[in-house]
Order: C-alpha cells, then structure tokens, then sequence
C-alpha cells in the first residue's frame, strides 16, 4: 500500500485572496471576524482540492495568517519584551505587530526581523529569545484548525516546525549564551503540543527539520538525539520531513532517530534515496518527495516511477509527496488563459503537482489501469514535447556559447591600470555622489505603464511621456548637485521582468504569484529556452537621459545572476549554462550602451548572494561560475568605460574574495543599518577597486542627517582610501516619495562636500 501525503499548500489563494484580506484588514476595511471567515474559507477550499487531488494525508498547520515561523512563536509564547506582553493568548494583533510594527489595535513597536527561508526568496520571522526565555503554549490556532479540519471530515496532518530547527533561525542579542541551551526548556512544551494533538485524535504529525539538510555543529547533531529521544512516548506517530537539499552527514543520525517515517527531498538530492532506503529501519516509513516543489515543471513520470518500483518492492511503508511544501510554487496552472499554450503544457504548479503524487501512486498499484495508462502517457507526450521543442535549443545561441574565449571574462587591463584612464575624462570630485538607478515611482507612471500594457496609452504617447519623467528626473538631480547621474528607472516595472520581457527564452504568467513575506508576492518570470537579445533594451532611454545633461549618465543594467536567481530556471541544463546565455545577452547591451557613448554602466547583482547553496562545500563552484558571467557580461568595454555593481546586502564577509573578483570598477552595497559593521571584513582583506558604503537607509521614510552620513563616511575611510570612496544610498529610491528623497539626497550632497572641504583641510595641514 502506497500513501500519499502534502507537506504544505500555498496559502495565499489562486487569487491572493488571502493578501486582500490581510490588507483590507490592515487599513481597518474589514473587521477580525470578516478577516477569520476569509481564512477558512481559504482553508476548506484547499483541503478540498488536495483531497479530490487524491492526497491521503493533507496538512494542517501550514495556512498562516503571515508566515509559518511567527506561528510557532505564537504557539510556543516567545514574544519579545518590547510588545508589552502580559502572558496569556497572543491575539492576532500582537501577531500582526510582531510581524509588521504595527496593527489595527495596540501600541506600535519595532517589528521583528525577517530573513530567508533557507536558499527560497521566502522571508520568515526571526524568533528572539533571550537567556531567560520560557515557552508557554499561547496560541490555539493550530489545535484550532485542526479541529475545523476535523469537522469538516478531512484526514489531516499536522505540521508544526521542529524544536531544532527553530532554535537555529532565532537569534539573541544577549552575548555569551548558546540559544541551543533552551532546548531543556523548549522540549516540554514540544512534549505538550503533541500530547494535545494525540488528545484530539491525531494518527499522525509532520515534524519539519530542514536544518537536517545543512553543515550542523557537532552540538546539534548530538540534541537531536536527546531531543528526539525525549519527545518520544504515546500513540501519535511523527513524520520527520527534511527538505531543500542532502542529508550527508546527517543521514545517518536523521535515519536513527526514534520518529515513525522519515521524509527526504528526491529532486535536490536523487542520490540519497537509496542510501536513506539502506540506512532506515523497515519499520519506518520512508517518504520521497519525486515532484519538484521548487519548481514549476512537469515531472518526468516515467523516471520518477522507475526510482520507486524497486522501493515499492523494497519497502513496507512507501508515502509519496512533493520534495517539499508547495508553498514556493504558483497554485494553479488553469488559472494561466494567456500563457503560451505549448509553454504551459510543460508546466505544473501547486494543484497539477498533487496530481502528479496521485499518478505515480497509480503507477505503482494500477499500472495496467487504462485510464492511469492514459494519463501517464499524456505527461509522457508533455515531458518529450518540451525535450524536442525547436523553441528550448536555439543553435545559434550555442554556438556563441562554444566560442566564448577566456579573453572575454577579463577586461584589457587591471583596475589599477583603468582608474587613471577613467578619471582623466570623468573629472570627479573626491566623495563622488551617485545613486542606485531608480528613482520614486509615482502613481502616475505606475498608471502610464499600465495603460500602455493594456493598449489604451499608444507607443508615441508612452515614450514621450517617459521622457518627460526622465528629464524631470534629470532636472532634479542637477538641482540637487549630484556627480553622476541616473535616468531613474521610469520605464521599468520590475528590474528582472523588465529585461526578461525582451529576452528570447522568457516567458511570464499572469497569476504566477509566489509568497515572499507576508502578504507580498512576486510573480517570478520562467526561463524556459536558450536566452538572446533580438535588440538593443534600455540605449534609447539611457541616451536620452544623456542628451539632457553635461553630466555622465550611468546606464542601468540587471545582471545575469540577478535575472537567474529570481527566476524559475529550466531544469534540462545546469544554471552555470543558463547563466551564460543570459551574461552573453547582457554583454552585447553594454557594448551597445558604450558604443552609443555612455561610459559609466552599472550591472546589478542584487541576488548574488542568495544563490548560494545551503552546504559550504558547494560555495566555491556556484561563486565561480556566478563570478564569471558577471565578468563576461561586464568585460567587452574599452579600459576607460566605467563598470559599477550593486549589492543590496552587508554580510558579505564570508564571500568578498569572490567579490573582489568581479573587478567592477565600483561597487556600491548597504550598510547604513549595520553602522558600517560589514566595513569590519576589510581590516582582513584588502578590496582593491571603488567601494560606496551605502549612506542613506532608503528602507526607512527617515530623512538621514548630514551629521550621520559625514559619520558613516569618515567611519568608512578608516578601512578605505578617501580616492576610492563614493557617497550614496544604499539601493535603489523607488518605493520612496520625492519630497524625502529630495531632502535626503540634499543632506547627502552636502555631506559629501563637507567631506571633501575636511580632507582639502587635512592635505594642506
Ligand atoms: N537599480 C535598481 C534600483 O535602483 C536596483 C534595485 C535593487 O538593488 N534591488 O531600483
Ligand atoms: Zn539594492
């Protein structure tokens, strides 16, 4: 007998249903019970569809008014002391002022931190614990929902975060105190939660530590034995779901625990089901997880199932399930009416991936059923259409591939040789200012861009109403002083879909929204086929600007690995080679931008450092080749053409070799918030070219003072040469309003002039 099961389905509606609610009830449109009924409604609709899916087990647990982790600490009572909380229930606007500051009720306070979720663009809520922390069950929402599952007679399965696991994503500031220690005092409430979930009649819970997938400290590899050995006892049988990567060296210790079944990721890591089948008792159940939940293609059936026949043969307990919650993937394919129809026969979202769990069950028990037949070689024809399809390989595109020379990642001379060059026509002031690339997006563009989408603005009126944003950008920032300037960005949506809309090899949904925090979503763009430029993507706007101003503009590019990294990739290849396609792309834009004159280009590698994958030992092949399509993409330019990146990130201590190697001329990062903290890394290492400390917290409506930003600089060339520093903000102005960008940068234009005006002092002294 083959189960099969749900690790978690995308809890924000087929419609974002649940993100207009969520806001409704923010702005006080609707009240706590509207918000309530939206939920279950929410909730029942997707335990149905799972169910009529031919899901066994389905879970519960997994539907979050904000995010999974801020309802652990909910359950668990772990509230920090600013939220003035007394004890007892934390009711939903607690919650909400947790997760966002602030709520319809109740006192604002700083908002908890949010970070990814392991290698997702998923952004959880850091747990804060303190040295004293106690753990009280102080939310009924899961045993809640549960019973509401209960009662509409679904099977269901609870899932709640593992105590390991969520010890390593919290934080403490208290210094010298391990927050493993807590363990002692978190285990009894684990202890608590599921003798309760046993009291209302659960058979089974789903028990998630992905941290099973990372490098472990010895000190938590030995807590999950005691851990695990401690919650053991009663009837209630535990499912242990790992995710997002191999077990490793942690396989054995994962397979020996004292749980019921097992559940391992089969798409990351292929390799590990048969040593896990060798490792785990036969009285376990072992899942594998064969349907990618990270991905949105079709599963290879017919390879999926020649896996799992000899585990069918092998094992008693066989479950089956995606390789882990759905909640990274789109909900539902048929909601697609102006995709591509031979694209989106390659695809599978949430509801089409829950199908494909059900058919391989159906291969293995009925596979001489016609009707199983039938649809096994439906997905067949699907998976061998998309192999065969004249649209993926493009020759052309391969053959550039093939002749790529090693001259080509390196720029004719090194920095030291290009500074000199560039500063002779670029005539700068020491402290040069600049800024990231956009500028605020008013509700007016925002409405000019749409109307043009949707054809009722024309080609003419579009442009000529794009320039006119553009010259007042100009205008702007020549009024305010700065040295190098921008066109702002106007003409861009989003810094990814804009280019992917005119890369070949692109395609986009209309309702493929994916969970970033909260109730915010992206709609990742799907890189389906070998990546070309048909033509020029951002010269005529950059020229434009250009044409406005004595000033050099800097052109705005996205980078490959940026274009990559927030995208659903293509599967039949490595991502080095995608990323290839796309940095060759972009290196025909900026030789195009260089020969139409512009000669300060900035490439944005925004998501570098999030692509980096979860287990050490893999940094350095990813760092490689993601290092090398930058440098292929920013090498064709002549010695005194400019290139600028951008990182909207600090910690990039553990990776600023690589860093160092894209050998941008500048590059301008954030670090505003960390009190130029990530400055601290170059007392280590020595970065050899042009750095700008972002100075300016764009993050925040604050206006920076001119005394803070003179501070974060000085502080900035205790580690860096003054001639190497530039004064900007820390990412790009486009969720702010004018009136507090045009102050701040006025603070920062003056900042750097005082800083100039310091160190003339100091050279004439
Ligand atoms: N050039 C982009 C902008 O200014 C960069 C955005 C980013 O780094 N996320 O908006
Ligand atoms: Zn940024």
């Amino acid at each position: 007998m083959i189960t099969t099961h749900n690790l978690g389905f995308p809890r924000i509606g087929a419609q974002r249903e649940l993100k207009h609610a969520l806001e409704a009830y923010w702005r006080g449109e609707i009240d706590a019970s509207t918000l309530e009924s939206n939920g279950r409604r929410l909730r029942e609709c997707h335990w149905r569809l799972q169910r009529d899916a031919g899901i066994d087990w389905i879970p519960v647990g997994d539907f979050s008014w904000y995010d999974q982790v801020l309802d652990m600490s909910a359950l668990l009572g772990v509230v920090p002391a600013r939220f003035g909380w007394q004890g007892g229930s934390v009711e939903r606007d607690l919650y909400f002022r947790m997760a966002r500051g602030r709520a319809p009720t109740g006192e604002p306070a700083k908002a908890c931190e949010m970070t990814k979720w392991f290698d997702t663009n998923y952004h959880y809520i850091v747990p804060e614990f303190t040295r004293d922390q106690k753990f009280v069950l102080s939310s009924e929402t899961l045993f809640e929902q549960v019973r509401e599952a209960h009662e509409l007679g679904f099977k269901v399965k609870p899932v709640i975060l593992g105590p390991l696991s969520y010890l390593w994503l919290g934080k403490t500031r208290e210094a010298d105190f391990d927050k493993l220690d807590l363990l002692d005092e978190l285990l009894p409430a684990y202890g608590e939660i599921l003798r309760r979930l046993e009291n209302m009649g659960v058979t089974w819970v789903q028990i998630d530590e992905p941290i099973l997938v990372l490098d472990l400290p010895a000190s938590y590899r030995s807590a999950f034995e005691t851990c695990y050995n401690r919650l053991q006892g009663g009837k209630l049988k535990r499912l242990l779901a790992t995710y997002f990567g191999a077990l490793e060296d942690n396989l054995s210790l994962a397979c020996q625990l004292p749980v019921d079944g097992l559940h391992i990721d089969a798409v990351r890591a292929p390799e590990q089901v048969d040593q896990v089948a060798t490792w785990l008792p036969d009285y376990k159940v072992l899942s594998v997880g064969l349907v990618d939940g990270r991905n949105i293609w079709r599963t290879d059936l017919d390879a999926a199932l020649e896996r799992l026949v000899p585990l069918a043969e092998r094992r008693e307990q066989l479950w089956l399930a995606p390789s882990c919650s759905l909640l990274h993937v789109p909900v539902d394919l048929d909601e697609e009416t102006g995709l591509d129809p031979e694209i989106k026969h390659w695809l599978a979202f949430a509801k089409q991936k829950l199908d494909e769990v059900n058919l391989l069950r159906q291969g293995l028990e009925q596979a001489d059923d016609p009707t199983v037949q039938m649809a096994l070689a439906a997905s067949r024809e699907a998976v061998a259409a998309r192999r065969a399809s004249p649209r993926i390989h493009r020759p052309e595109v391969h053959q550039r591939c093939q002749s790529i020379e090693e001259n080509m990642y390196q720029r004719a001379h090194p920095y030291a040789e290009r500074a000199p060059l560039q500063r002779q026509w670029l005539q700068l002031p020491l402290y040069p200012t600049t800024t990231i690339g956009s500028f605020p997006q008013t509700p007016e563009i925002r409405r000019l861009r749409r109307e043009y989408k949707q054809g009722r603005v024309n080609e003419q009126e579009y442009v000529a109403q794009i320039r006119a944003e553009i010259a007042r950008t100009v205008q702007r920032q020549h009024e305010l002083g700065l040295d190098v300037l921008v066109h702002g960005e106007a003409e861009r949506n989003d810094m990814v879909e804009y280019f992917g809309e005119q890369l070949e090899g692109f395609a986009f949904t209309g309702n493929g929204w994916v969970q970033s925090y909260g109730s915010r979503c992206v709609k990742p763009p799907i890189i389906y086929g070998d990546v070309s430029r048909p033509r020029p993507m951002t010269v005529d706007w950059i020229c434009y600007a250009q044409s406005l101003t004595d000033k050099p503009m800097k052109g705005m590019l996205t980078g490959p690995v940026t274009l990559l990294n927030w995208s659903f990739v293509r599967d039949d290849q490595p991502r080095a080679q995608t990323c290839e396609q796309i940095a060759l792309a972009l290196r025909d834009e900026v030789q195009d931008l260089e020969g139409a004159g512009i000669k300060v280009i900035q490439i944005d590698e925004a998501a570098l450092r999030e692509g980096l994958p979860l287990r050490q030992a893999q940094w350095q092949h990813y760092l490689q080749w993601a290092v090398r399509a930058f440098r292929l993409c920013a090498s064709g330019v002549v010695d005194d053409t400019q290139i600028h990146t951008h990182m909207c990130y600090s910690e990039f201590n553990d990776i600023i070799e690589a860093i160092a190697a894209m050998d941008a001329d500048v590059i301008t990062i954030e670090t505003s918030r960390s009190q130029m903290e990530l400055l601290d890394v170059f007392e280590r290492f020595q970065y050899p070219n042009e750095i700008g400390p972002g100075v300016y917290d764009i993050h925040s409506p604050n206006v920076p003072s001119v005394d803070d930003m003179v501070q974060l600089m000085r502080k900035a060339a205790q580690h860096i040469p003054a001639e190497r520093l530039w004064v900007n903000p820390d990412c790009g102005l486009k969720t702010r309003a004018w009136p507090e960008v045009e102050q701040a940068l006025h603070n920062m234009v003056v900042a750097a002039r005082r800083l100039r005006e310091e160190s003339g002092r100091q050279s004439a002294a």
